[in-house]
C-alpha cells in the first residue's frame, strides 16, 4: 500500500472556503478497474496491481467532484451526530429540539415545546449523557419490552423468547438469535412510534421465520403494512441518534 498527495479538495462546512490538502490510499489488488471508496472520511482508490502513479492520479482527479460531494456528505453526518450538549440541536421523534440544560435538585428529562429540557443537579455534559441515556432505556422498557412481548403472543410464538435485551450496539438496531433471544438498541426510542414498532415487528417476525425471505417480508407487511418507508426513513435518519 502506498499513499500519495492529491490536488487540494474543497470541502467542509462550507464549500468553497478553504483548501483542505487530503492523502488517499492507494490497494493494489488482481483486479481489473480503479475505484474510490470513501469510508470515515477516508479515501481509499482501489486499482490493479500494475496501475501506474499517474493512472491513479488521473482517475482521481477525473473523480474530484464525486470524492468532494462524498466527504461533504460525511461532514455534514458527523456534524448532525447526537451530542447532548447545551444548545445542540436534536432529531428526537422526527422533530428538531434544542437541548437545555435546566438547574434542579430532581434530575429528569422533559419535552416542552421546541426544548428537549435536562434537568439535574450542577449538570455536565457527562451527566446528562448518562441522564438522557437512563431516560432512553426507561422508555424502551416501558414501551418497547411489552410490545414486544404482546405481539410475540398475538403470532403464538411468545414460548420461543428466551429473553429480551436492550442494548447500544454500534451499528445495529435489532438483532434476533435462533435461541429466542431478540436485542433492541434503546437509542430507537429516539425514533417515532411508527419507526419503533416497525422495529419490534422485525424481530419478532424473526421468531417466525429465521431469514429475511419473502415469507418474512409478507409477515412483516401484514402487521406494518408501511415499512418500507419506515425502512428508508432510518436510512436517511439514522445517523443522527447515535452518540
Ligand atoms: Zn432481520
Amino acid at each position: 500500500m502506498t499513499r500519495s498527495k492529491i490536488v487540494p479538495l474543497n470541502f467542509g462546512a462550507s464549500r468553497r472556503q478553504g483548501l483542505l490538502a487530503l492523502s488517499y490510499e492507494v490497494l493494489r489488488s488482481k483486479r481489473k478497474t480503479l475505484a474510490i471508496y470513501i469510508t470515515h472520511k477516508k479515501v481509499v482508490v482501489r486499482c490493479p496491481l500494475r496501475a501506474s502513479k499517474a493512472e491513479v492520479q488521473e482517475f482521481v482527479s477525473a473523480n474530484q467532484e464525486w470524492i468532494e460531494k462524498r466527504l461533504f456528505e460525511e461532514s455534514v453526518r458527523d456534524q448532525e451526530t447526537l451530542r447532548i450538549e447545551k444548545g445542540a440541536r436534536i432529531f428526537y421523534r422526527a422533530r428538531e429540539l434544542t437541548v437545555v440544560f435546566k438547574e434542579g435538585r430532581k434530575s429528569r428529562v422533559l419535552i416542552n415545546g421546541d426544548k428537549f429540557i435536562v434537568q439535574g443537579h450542577k449538570l455536565t455534559t457527562d451527566k446528562a449523557r448518562i441522564q438522557v441515556e437512563d431516560f432512553l432505556i426507561d422508555k424502551a422498557s416501558e414501551y418497547l419490552l411489552p410490545r414486544a412481548r404482546g405481539l410475540a403472543r398475538h403470532l403464538g410464538v411468545d414460548h420461543k423468547i428466551t429473553e429480551i435485551k436492550l442494548r447500544k450496539t454500534k451499528s445495529k438496531w435489532g438483532h434476533c438469535t435462533s435461541a429466542g433471544v431478540i436485542q433492541y438498541n434503546w437509542l430507537i426510542m429516539m425514533a417515532p412510534y411508527s419507526v419503533i414498532d416497525y422495529m419490534i415487528t422485525h424481530e419478532v417476525c424473526h421468531l417466525v421465520h429465521m431469514d429475511h425471505s419473502k415469507r418474512f417480508w409478507n409477515l412483516v407487511e401484514s402487521i406494518c403494512p408501511n415499512h418500507e418507508h419506515y425502512i428508508g426513513w432510518l436510512k436517511e435518519h439514522e445517523h443522527r441518534f447515535w452518540f
